[in-house]
């Protein structure tokens, strides 16, 4: 085994610590990668939290992890020691259902198996670990290729904020013609009006913070609406061709379909943990849709990076020691993160 150390909570809701762990020893088809970022994702609070489901603890949050390859097994051909590479939100699945064999392993029927916090039942039963540690081994078809022109610590959210919001807009085909609007301006939400403009699309974000009025416009947005202005959201209704809905905490989906068009579509990413209801009058009344999306597939994800590579984008980040975990989960939650705390790893 790889003696390695992360940072975990040992309970749900505790304070993070240092903890000592074992991977995995490198097998013929992994790859080890010295880490060097992790992004912060607001499921890191959720799941610490236990705010979808009982989580398994201790546990050791992150999902947007770049490093360098430490080690390949001696099956792996794609990777070699030194190259850069990330990891997203999974590190597993079936590769044999149907949506396996589409290339959107993040819908394994058999389940896919999360980056951490999941027992792997595919291969050693184990509970997986995050990326806020030092190395990790991953199944090679798993790791994917980062690109060498683009600023590290930029990168690494894109493996779960990028390709998240990526994902659903390349679904929808939403590009030229379209209006979008980005409800919820963080992590997800400043990707989604990034990738939103290079398609074409007319973007507008929808916040419920003043104060990033000036940061949307700079991030591309053609408009800017303060949802709590009753004025502001009035002037709106009836006008998007899709939302995409980013937010963390409980809100009122029908009142924010109000602001599509006829066949419109409000897609979630968000994930709040209320059952939210939504009137059938809602989507009755002018043929709207409610949809979700998840992640993205592997060649999706590895697509959405060549993509970042070529159109030079990245996320906007803040680099934290780990030690300021606490402080930036505080700050996540009063919606002030511009525009996703990344952590370096050399600080554990
Ligand atoms: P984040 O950086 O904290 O951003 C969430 C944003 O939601 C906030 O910045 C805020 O934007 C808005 N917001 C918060 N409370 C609100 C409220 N009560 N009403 C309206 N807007 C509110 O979080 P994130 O990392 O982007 O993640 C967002 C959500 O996506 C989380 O629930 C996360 O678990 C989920 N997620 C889903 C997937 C997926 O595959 N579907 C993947 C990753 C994450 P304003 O200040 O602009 O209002
Ligand atoms: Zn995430």
């Amino acid at each position: 085994m790889i003696e390695t150390k992360g940072y975990a909570a040992l309970l749900p809701g505790s304070l993070m610590n240092e903890w000592n762990f074992e991977r995995r020893e490198v097998g013929p088809n992994d790859v080890q990668f010295d880490i060097l970022y992790c992004g912060v994702c607001h499921s890191d609070l959720h799941q610490i939290r236990n705010d979808w489901f009982e989580g398994i603890f201790p546990m050791v949050p992150g999902h947007e992890i770049v490093g360098r390859v430490a080690k390949v097994g001696t099956n792996v051909s794609r990777f070699k020691i030194g190259d850069l590479v990330g990891t997203g939100c999974m590190v597993d699945s079936c590769k044999e259902c149907e949506s396996c064999r589409d290339g959107e392993e993040q819908y394994c029927e058999n389940g896919n198996i999360q980056t951490y916090n999941s027992i792997n039942h595919y291969t050693d039963k184990v509970p997986t670990y995050g990326g806020y540690s030092k190395t990790i081994v991953v199944k090679d078809d798993f790791v994917l290729r980062v690109p060498e022109n683009l600023s590290l610590p930029g990168v690494a959210p894109l493996l779960c904020a990028g390709i998240t919001t990526y994902s659903p807009l390349k679904y929808w085909k939403v590009g030229k013609g379209h209006k979008l609007a980005v409800l919820g301006l963080g992590g997800l939400g400043h990707m989604a009006v990034k990738f939103g403009v290079a398609f074409g699309a007319d973007v507008t974000v929808l916040s419920t913070s003043e104060s990033k009025r000036e940061d949307a416009l700079k991030l591309g947005a053609n408009n800017f609406i303060a949802t709590n202005d009753q004025q502001q959201f009035d002037s709106v209704k009836n006008s998007f061709d899709f939302i995409l809905d980013t937010v963390s905490a409980n809100h009122d989906i029908a009142e924010y379909m109000g602001l599509l068009k006829t066949n419109g579509t409000h897609i979630c990413v968000g994930l709040p943990n209320d059952p939210s209801q939504i009137p059938a009058f809602t989507l009755v009344s002018n043929r709207k849709s409610l949809a979700g999306s998840l992640l993205g597939g592997l060649n999706e994800t590895q697509e959405m990076l060549d993509f970042c590579s070529a159109h030079d984008i990245v996320s906007d980040v803040e680099v934290i020691d780990m030690s300021y975990i606490h402080e930036a989960f505080k700050r996540m939650e009063r919606n002030d993160v511009k525009y996703r705390f990344v952590i370096d790893m050399e600080t554990l």
